[in-house]
């Protein structure tokens, strides 16, 4: 967390998903970052996204082994409903399931004593 992530990280505390929006042109933009991507303005604040998004990409991770995870384990780019994309894990979900495309929701999941992640799982059944 730093000066331009905390809204994002209190909102995941509160069990929000907040996405930065510049509030000159209302580009999305994810992570957030201090100036917009596409005019340059300073001036940004935040909406609060549904949780709606589906798999846009995804790698398998094999090694090394990561803190509170057990691998193989999927890392996705989740592409929000609002129009922008986050990288999320799929917990539970076998890597051989995730499908581009697949349509997923935002769950949040404490990982470690002081670390709630954003996650996503399957809005229907990963097909075999
Ligand atoms: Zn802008």
């Amino acid at each position: 967390m730093d000066q331009d992530s905390a809204f994002f990280w209190e909102g995941v505390e509160k069990g929000e998903l907040r996405i930065q929006r510049c509030s000159a042109c209302k580009a999305l933009r994810h992570p957030p970052r201090p100036t917009c991507p596409r005019c340059l303005s300073f001036d940004w604040d935040s909406l609060l996204a549904s949780g709606n998004g589906a798999v846009y990409s995804f790698i398998v991770h094999h090694h090394p082994p990561v803190y509170g995870f057990e691998i193989p384990f999927a890392i996705a780019l989740i592409e929000l409903e609002e129009g922008t994309r986050i990288v999320g894990n799929l917990p539970g979900v076998p890597p051989e399931k995730v499908r581009v495309g697949m349509p997923v929701e935002v769950s949040f999941a404490r990982v470690a004593d002081e670390w709630t992640l954003p996650q996503w799982r399957p809005k229907e059944e990963p097909t075999r």
